[in-house]
């Protein structure tokens, strides 16, 4: 029998008009997810996607399928020729197969469906005859209409049978690159790893950017940054990874800015400079990992005073969240460890004992007036070093991290 796993789109399903470039997204999406599996094909319809495994590992296809974006659901189907007495013999050989995997199943049900309309058999008559031959073949499996312990789908197409049992959730959300592009403000913190990582379930395309302050701020701080970003790429196959020269400014803000007034000009500058970048890029939002109340630069007063120096939509993805339900999630996608490496970035380094939560407007403008804002931002933009990662890179490289144990 012919091993596939079919996809469904769930919320894709209602983009109308969109929804082939959103498919065709995913399509691709899926493929550079599966790059190191070339046996692999998939084939795409308008409700569903197969991809035929010819032969690849059905679990590590899987576990890569959960971190693709844009799928709702999917399941481990076979193709079976069209011919009822074939399709008894083979939905019995599964079903022979799928009780020895889980020996707890007492009741099952038949749920047909038809592409092909004129079959010789409607729906009713195919769960009724098949449903028939598997209580004949498993005398001790009840048909049990709600909640059976086993759901057998069966759905006539025009040339094949496709049999396929229990639907599993895939990770929701838009296929990454359907919903533009926009910059990250990572840092080596727990946050803004979450914050991209909720980004990129939305279809968010992101380039990822770092403030680095050497020789205040160490290589391992710039390297967990890479790291972390390499995490990401398990989401979205690839990611540019920009480091940005941030020692100037920041020196020149020390230099010039009373203590209290630091962290908040030190953010304005980040921003000042995230959105030149922008612009360079060609990106239409920043994407931070600011939630409110965490911090002194995190009161509203602060977001206003800092979110001041742009009209660019600041996507604040893990604004309303509460610090344990983001490190759950930092848990669950695998950035925590990396975060939580003691390694201090630019602002910790800096920080002043005491900032200011309630910044003054007129006050920061009297202070910035020392500053050649514009030639720092500049300075910053043309130092910048940018490195693409690539998922397949770190599979590789976790591989290789792994050698000295086979
Ligand atoms: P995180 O856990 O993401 O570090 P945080 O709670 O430590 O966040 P802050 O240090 O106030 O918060 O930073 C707020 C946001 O500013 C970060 O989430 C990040 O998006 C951005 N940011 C801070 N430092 C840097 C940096 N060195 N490079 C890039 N972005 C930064
Ligand atoms: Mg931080």
């Amino acid at each position: 029998m012919d091993k596939k796993i079919l996809i469904r789109y769930g919320e894709l399903s209602t983009k109308g008009k969109n929804k082939k470039d959103f498919t065709k997204s995913l399509q691709k999406n899926i493929k550079m997810h599966l790059s190191d599996f070339p046996e692999i094909t998939i084939h795409r319809e308008h409700d569903f996607m197969f991809i035929n495994l010819n032969g690849a590992d059905v679990d590590l296809v899987e576990q890569r399928l959960q971190r693709v974006f844009g799928i709702q659901s999917y399941s481990v189907a076979y193709e079976i020729p069209r011919d009822f007495d074939v399709l008894i013999e083979q939905v019995n050989q599964l079903v022979a197969e799928e009780l020895e995997a889980r020996p707890d199943i007492q009741s099952f049900k038949i749920a047909a469906s038809r592409s092909d309309n004129q079959y010789e058999r409607d729906t009713m008559a195919i769960n009724r005859d098949l449903g028939a031959a598997v209580s004949e073949a498993f005398p001790h499996l009840a048909v049990k209409m709600k909640k059976p312990d086993l759901t057998v789908r069966v759905k006539v197409r025009f040339d094949e049978f496709i049999v396929s049992f229990d639907w599993h959730k895939g990770s929701g959300g838009l296929p990454v690159g359907t919903s533009q592009h926009a910059l990250l403000m990572l840092s080596g913190g727990i946050d803004s790893p979450v914050a991209g990582y909720l980004a990129m379930k939305r279809g968010i395309r992101l380039t990822a950017i770092h403030f680095a302050s050497p020789p205040y701020t160490s290589p391992q701080a710039l390297q967990k940054a890479k790291d972390l970003t390499h995490k990401l790429t398990h989401y979205s196959g690839w990611l540019d990874f920009v480091e940005i020269p941030f020692t100037e400014t920041q020196e020149a803000i020390k230099e010039n800015v009373p203590d209290r007034y630091l962290m908040t000009i030190t953010r304005r500058m980040m921003m000042r400079i995230a959105d030149a970048l922008r612009d360079q890029f060609g990106a239409l939002a920043i994407v931070n990992g600011e939630s409110i109340g965490q911090v002194a630069s995190q009161t509203l007063e602060s977001m206003y005073a800092i979110n001041d120096v742009t009209s660019t939509p600041i996507i604040r993805p893990v604004v309303t969240m509460d610090k344990l339900e983001i490190i759950e999630l930092s848990q669950k996608i695998d950035t925590f460890d990396l975060s939580v490496q003691p390694f201090e970035d630019c602002c910790t380094v800096f920080a002043p004992a005491s900032p200011k939560t309630k910044p003054r407007l007129d006050e920061i403008a009297y202070f910035e007036e020392r500053l050649d804002i514009e030639g720092l931002v500049n300075r910053a933009v043309q130092g910048i070093k940018t490195e693409r990662l690539r998922l397949h890179d770190n599979a590789k490289q976790e591989a290789s991290s792994f050698d000295h144990l086979l």
